[in-house]
């Protein structure tokens, strides 16, 4: 099967690594990588990371995104970081929505709408996560609730340069991941509904990706499936090894 839309494997350390385990990743990761063309790679570390990863990562075929941003450009906004510094850092891809924050940092829709509006305008890659709990599938609400979270989120953005991740909350984090099969059957629901609020043409090239427990070990399933265009890697980005061997398995370098 001959995709259109190019392969992107994120990682999503979260709240790991120091500056140090950082500089130890990229030393261990990229002679790992070397000659990988066919798959863009995306690091987004921790804030504090950032300054380095922007550095280290400079000459390297790895871009650098960020885990979070607010909404404003600058301002009275304590403890917040705009897109206008991540900018200034070299980021380029940033993550919304993520169910972390949904879930424990109690962000809701209008929150990540307004991030959406903001990463659009600043001419950044959003990174917007979507994905049903555990009793919303078991009640078959999974393609209800993930409608609405694109409806609300994407609401009044215009076609923006996007990337979604669809993320079922149960497989995060858990080492169970979803049946490739069902993320195909939500990525393919999710391409379609993107052409239902924008345009058929544009979400056509639009990548979805697959988050939920990607190891090494499954990646090759989920790529496989014609609506899935890369991964949102967690836990198994941490370590260097796994995560070239996750970008590998979709390269031939
Ligand atoms: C994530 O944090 O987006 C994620 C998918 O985590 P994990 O790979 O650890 O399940």
């Amino acid at each position: 099967m001959v995709k259109i839309r190019k392969t992107l494997i994120a990682a999503n350390w979260k709240m790991h690594k120091t500056v140090g385990e950082a500089a130890n990743f990229v030393k261990d990761f990229l002679p790992q990588v070397v000659g990988v063309a066919e798959v863009d790679m995306v690091i987004c570390p921790p804030f504090t990371c950032l300054p380095y990863l922007s550095a280290g990562l400079k000459d390297s075929c790895v871009q650098l995104g960020a885990q979070n941003v607010f909404w404003a450009r600058q301002g009275a906004y304590t403890g917040e970081i705009s897109t206008a510094m991540l900018q200034d850092l070299g980021c380029s891809y940033i993550i919304v929505g993520h169910s972390e924050r949904r879930h424990i940092i109690g962000e809701n829709d209008l929150i990540i709408n307004r991030k959406l509006k903001a990463i659009s305008e600043a001419g950044m890659v959003p990174i917007l996560c979507v994905g049903e709990t555990l009793p919303e599938r078991e009640q078959n609400q999974a393609r209800e609730v993930v409608r609405l979270q694109l409806e609300q989120g994407l609401k009044g953005v215009a076609a923006p340069e996007l990337v979604v991740a669809y993320e079922p909350v149960w497989a995060i984090g858990t080492g169970i991941n979803a049946n490739p099969a069902d993320a195909q059957e939500m990525t393919g629901f999710i391409r379609e509904y993107l052409a239902i609020l924008y345009d058929k043409t544009w979400a056509e090239g639009i990548r979805i990706l697959y988050g939920g427990s990607v190891k090494p070990e499954n990646i090759a399933q989920f790529v496989a499936q014609p609506d899935v265009d890369g991964a949102l890697v967690g836990g198994a980005s941490l370590d260097a090894h796994d995560f070239a061997r996750i970008v590998r398995l979709n390269s031939n370098a």
